[in-house]
């Protein structure tokens, strides 16, 4: 059962729904998110009755969830939930494209990246300082440095960052450089401790979808991060892992309504890692909002040729642009609406 908190609920309410909770034989789950507190009872709940909870001063309603997942789940927050970041809402009408290069390479890279991105409407910068490789002779990232790159090159364009943390021990330093969104890849997505970990931080976390992990999964993942107060939450779909070889991973345009329908959360498409081929990712990037998806997680380098991660998959400023053109008429066709690009001046030292 989850026992949902009014907004401003006092310490003494919650410590009564605990104690309440508790007298039932039943163990306490609470959840302090920085909008509401939840409160979830962890046993046999048939033991419980939800309005025993309702008539306890604070307590906004209690419900039996049914589902696995219960703070992500849909059934007990029926409107979708929204995340601002830095003013750029993720899951309302507009749809936010976060783009940039799959890694932090050079300073010069990176502030032509920015540029590219910002003029043609992303709101968003992404761009790896820890990249998550096959092979450990790969380039590793730029590390600690690449983050204060990336978020020199965006800020000057006021472009929050999004990027992926891969280690716990890196959390502090994430934060030390202001990092607005944290990714966790598709290669951690089960890695409990580090969900655990971003779930007691107050930064949205975008959680990619496991290379072979079902909905089911994914949505128990997501789970971990609530349960220690992180409700910011937004889900990417990049692909996963089939018997088809002829592209990197098959796009589940079908993950898209069926999250929709089971979570609160937003969700987010990477059409990039799916196809892993530039000349693929427009058409997947329509297809995504066509179906629903609230923002689009694309890379795009200023000479993809040269990219030192993912050049095949890169887009151009050029192709960028040109797709957020076509993505603006497909938002407006499905009822949704593009951020329109600001004009951006800007003086970067050298
Ligand atoms: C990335 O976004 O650069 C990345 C490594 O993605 P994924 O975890 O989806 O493979
Ligand atoms: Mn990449």
């Amino acid at each position: 059962m989850i026992i949902v908190m009014e907004p401003n609920a006092s310490e003494e309410a919650i410590a009564r729904v605990e104690a309440k909770i508790r007298e039932n034989g039943l163990d306490v789950h609470i959840s302090r998110g920085t909008e509401r507190t939840l409160i979830g009872a962890v046993g046999d709940e048939r033991k419980l009755e939800p309005k025993v909870f309702e008539i306890l001063p604070g307590v906004e309603r209690s419900l039996h969830i049914l589902k696995p997942y219960k703070l992500v789940a849909r059934e007990w927050h029926h409107a979708s939930t929204t995340i601002n970041i830095g003013g750029n809402i993720i899951g309302g009408n507009e749809v936010q494209v976060i783009a940039g290069p799959c890694s932090v390479e050079t300073n010069e890279q990176m502030r032509a990246a920015a540029v590219a991105v910002g003029e043609a409407g992303a709101c968003l910068m992404r761009g790896g300082a820890f990249k998550p490789r096959t092979s450990p002779y790969s380039f590793q990232g730029k590390g600690v440095e690449g983050l204060s790159m990336l978020k020199n090159a965006a800020a000057p364009l006021g472009l929050p960052i999004v990027t992926e943390l891969m280690d716990v021990r890196m959390l502090d330093t994430f934060l030390e450089h202001n990092v607005d969104v944290i990714q966790i890849g598709a290669r951690n997505m089960q890695n409990f401790d580090l969900l655990k970990e971003v779930g007691r931080v107050d930064v949205p976390v975008i959680l990619k979808r496991g290379l072979s992990a079902t909905i089911n999964e994914w949505l128990m993942a997501a789970e971990y991060i609530a349960a220690g107060g992180n409700h910011k939450i937004i889900f990417c779909e990049r692909g996963i892992r089939t018997f088809e070889t002829a592209y990197r991973n098959v796009l589940d345009i079908t993950a898209i309504p069926v999250l929709k329908r089971e979570t609160h959360l937003p969700i987010i498409v990477d059409p990039s890692h799916a196809g892993g081929k530039a000349w693929m990712v427009p058409a997947l990037s329509y297809a995504a909002v066509a179906a629903g998806a609230d923002g689009l997680l694309i890379e795009v380098h200023p000479s993809p040729l040269d990219a030192w991660c993912d050049a095949d998959q890169a887009l151009s400023p050029k192709e960028f642009s040109v797709l957020m053109k076509t993505l603006s008429g497909i938002c407006a066709t499905v009822g949704r609406s593009l951020p329109q690009p600001q004009k951006i001046e800007i003086a970067h030292s050298a």
